[in-house]
């Protein structure tokens, strides 16, 4: 029988142990983020738990302070009303995880269709400024004269994304600031930012501000509705995009969040 010839490897011991070395540190680095993502996905679930015990917890007693059939009049309208905004909570909750499941599921379709970035971006602004919300703001919109360029996207999702950030600047800002909507051409695409001059953020959250989640039951005041999912819905949103969002601050002196778009003509 004819013995089988094994050639010498062409890689020295040094450099095998090397490569051993390195593809042990990625996969230790790899099984370090899933066990973040891990206790991530924890918390938001026990966060969840919570935001979604509160509203029920009132929402029973109320059923059972009207099943008395004491309360009539003012009253009844009270409790009518905390009802509403206790059910309407919890809508804007489930519909954000809906979301926010739906993006994160690579399966799902994006409807993206080419559309000149102006108008869009007009349309959406005026929109806003038409809004009986935003009165107490001062809403910019700064354009350059000829953006003469289509964009790629899913007009209802590129629109949900400007809504929570619009939504976001209003939420923490003051009566008089500013928010504004700007887009600039750059090499890399259409650069667009909204920027507020509210409150800001801390350098220490400011990483973790596109968590799920993140801060919603200490942030939270009280009549608030929104479901602290907000920049992780703009996040995923944008991924689906084929773009990262990025956010600037300082604490007293407003917040800027910046995307890149590509220019489809
Ligand atoms: P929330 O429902 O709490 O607003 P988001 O995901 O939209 O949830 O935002 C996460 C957190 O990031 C907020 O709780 C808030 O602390 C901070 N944040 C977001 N946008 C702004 C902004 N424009 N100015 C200051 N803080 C902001």
């Amino acid at each position: 029988m004819e013995k089988k010839k094994y050639s010498r490897p062409e890689i020295s011991r040094e450099e095998l142990q090397q490569q051993l070395f390195e593809a042990n540190m990625s996969l230790q680095e790899a099984n370090e983020r899933l066990r973040q993502e891990e206790r991530m996905r924890t918390e938001f679930f026990a966060n969840l738990s919570h935001d979604l015990r509160a509203p029920m917890t009132a929402l029973a007693s109320a059923v059972e302070y009207l099943k008395t059939g004491t309360v009539t009049g003012a009253e009844l309208d009270a409790v009518l009303e905390l009802m509403g905004k206790r059910t309407a909570f919890l809508q804007r909750l489930i519909e954000d995880m809906f979301l926010l499941a739906k993006m994160e599921n690579a399966d799902t379709a994006m409807h993206l269709i080419p559309l000149d970035a102006g108008a869009f971006l007009e349309e959406y602004f005026y929109s806003c400024e038409a809004d009986a919300a935003y009165s107490g703001r001062k809403l910019t919109l700064e354009l350059p004269e000829e953006l003469d360029c289509e964009i790629q996207i899913d007009p209802e999702m590129m629109v949900r994304v400007l809504d929570n950030l619009f939504t976001n600047a209003r939420k923490y800002s003051r009566e008089g600031d500013t928010i504004t909507l700007t887009a600039t051409k750059t090499e890399a695409g259409l650069e667009i930012t909204v920027a507020d001059t509210g409150i800001g953020i801390a350098p220490e959250e400011l990483p973790h501000i596109f968590e799920r989640s993140y801060r919603t039951t200490k942030a939270r005041t009280p009549g608030d509705d929104s479901s602290g999912l907000g920049l992780a819905i703009v996040q995923k949103i944008l991924e689906r995009h084929g773009s990262k969002i990025t956010a600037e601050s300082t604490v007293g002196e407003g917040t800027t969040f910046r995307f890149v778009l590509p220019i489809v003509a």
